[in-house]
């Protein structure tokens, strides 16, 4: 049995390599993100995949080891650049962030250490950081210091949470689902739909209240409708609000909304993924007033805090219904009950071991404090006013005064259809690569988005949108 073992450690022993081992690939690794950084403005923000290679999956995965070097020319060919480039500053389409770099040295050090930062009595610092950048959170949003919360991988898992704290607050049982009532914006990210299904909650009346002009909720109408159907012996328990929709950047009128729902008892979440941060400005601060009136808030840092993906966070006025919904006990788990003051992690969420997700938002936070982040909002806010303007200029017609930083325009030509040409522009845009936006149907008509919200997005990246707007309606309109 000895010399069986003795074989097998030599072997397993190659998960752990040496120093000048780990230096050598180290030292790869880094010149090819340095490399990557350092030409970040000239790399595209999209690339179209060609068709006439099947990728990485020509290489499978094998029994015997590879070197660094075919590794990363592998990432080069066919991972780092087709499709979209997410750091990329260029990338004005969906809600994009960036991927700041200090992050990404927390993840590396957080993935060395290793620390459990699911229960406390395992990794109390690790805990501790979480709990703090809760508190942090929880702070400029407006919660009292007894809001509890849980980074999550990102808001769709954090919405989930907060629509099953709602659930269970209300104490809804099966035979209630057809009668229960849960009130919607039209314009509510799809991931708090797909939290409602994953819940069990799909049986659920689901009421889209109606919109004004520049895509917010009417508080009136909801009102109105909650009212009738209790009349109708409804169990209305829930209203979502949007503070920053992906469509628009609407924000719904979050006071109203968190008036009407503490008058009818429902619960108040408020999706603020895109949004939340922005409650760091000045302009943000006064414009997400009555966020602090929700029970429950998603806001992502891999959104505006600029994080790599993988960050989100679930925000709860209190820790109680979080906990009700969560907390398990195992007898395998005795020896990490404590009596501590310090919220685990695990007890208040889905999962139990989880990444050591404090790392990448605590270090940058750290590092830079919070005025580089401000101002680069601050930047954000005034780039949309800006694009806003030009973009008028250019003859477009545009959707309402952004509420944040998401643009809506569109080209109407003098002749032809106008869906088919910003289609067509769309199409453009996206084969030229040097910035990416996205599209949206908004009333019945196809519309462009140009989402300002990655860090490496500034003055020059607006204005070489607006000339490659500008080239492509002039080249669109010759043909
Ligand atoms: C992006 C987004 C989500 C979903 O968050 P993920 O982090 O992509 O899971 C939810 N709501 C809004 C408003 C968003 O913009």
């Amino acid at each position: 049995m000895r010399t069986q073992l003795e074989a097998l450690e030599k072997i397993s022993r190659q998960l752990e390599p040496v120093a000048g081992k780990r230096e050598a690939v180290r030292k790869k690794v880094i010149d090819y993100a340095e490399n990557f950084i350092n030409h970040i403005e000239s790399i595209k923000a999209f690339e179209l995949k060609s068709e006439s290679n099947s990728g990485l999956l020509s290489f499978p995965i094998a029994e015997d080891p590879g070197d660094i070097e075919n590794v990363i020319s592998l990432l080069k060919n066919y991972v780092d650049h087709t499709g979209l480039n997410p750091a990329s500053g260029g990338h004005l389409g969906y809600i994009p962030g960036g991927g700041i770099y200090y992050s990404a040295l927390g993840d590396y050090l957080a993935d060395v250490f290793n620390r459990y930062a699911g229960v406390y009595f395992a990794g109390p610092g690790a805990v501790q950081m979480e709990n703090m950048l809760i508190q942090w959170m929880a702070g400029f949003i407006g919660y009292p210091a007894t809001a509890a919360g849980n980074l999550t991988s990102g808001g769709s898992i954090a919405n989930l949470m907060g629509v099953v704290c709602a659930r269970d607050a209300s104490q809804i049982k099966a035979r209630d689902f057809e009668r229960s009532v849960i009130y919607l914006s039209a314009q509510v990210h799809h991931s708090v739909e797909k939290a409602i299904r994953i819940a069990g909650l799909k049986e659920c009346i689901i009421r889209y209240v109606p919109l004004d002009e520049r895509y917010r909720m009417k508080a009136d109408d909801l009102e109105r409708m909650i009212v009738l159907d209790k009349t109708n012996r409804l169990l209305p328990f829930l209203v979502v609000a949007s503070a920053g929709t992906t469509d628009t950047g609407a924000i719904d009128p979050l006071d109203e909304i968190g008036y009407t729902a503490k008058k009818h008892e429902l619960w108040y979440h408020i999706d603020a993924a895109y949004g939340g941060f922005f409650k760091l400005t000045a302009e943000g601060h006064e414009k997400l007033k009555g966020i602090e009136q929700s029970d429950t808030l998603v806001i992502d840092p891999h959104k505006s805090l600029f994080l790599p993906y993988g960050s989100g966070v679930l925000l709860a006025k209190s820790s109680n219904q979080l906990n009700a919904s969560h907390h398990y006990f195992a007898n395998y788990m005795q020896d990490a009950v404590q009596a501590t003051g310090e919220i685990s992690p695990a007890d208040i969420s889905p999962e139990l071991t989880k990444h050591f997700r404090g790392l990448r938002m605590w270090l940058p936070l750290k590092l830079l404090g919070v005025k580089p982040f401000r101002a680069c909002l601050e930047e954000k806010l005034l780039l949309a006013k800006y694009f806003y303007e030009e973009v008028q200029q250019l003859g477009f017609e545009v959707g309402p005064a952004p509420q944040l930083s998401v643009v809506t325009y569109r080209y109407v030509p003098k002749t032809g259809d106008a869906d088919a040409f910003n289609k067509q522009l769309l199409e453009a845009v996206q084969k030229d690569g040097r910035v990416f936006i996205s599209s949206t149907v908004l009333d019945g008509k196809f519309t462009l988005r140009a989402a300002i919200v990655a860090f490496r997005t500034h003055l020059s990246t607006i204005d070489l949108l607006l000339s490659v707007l500008k080239e492509n309606v002039r080249l669109l309109n010759a043909n």
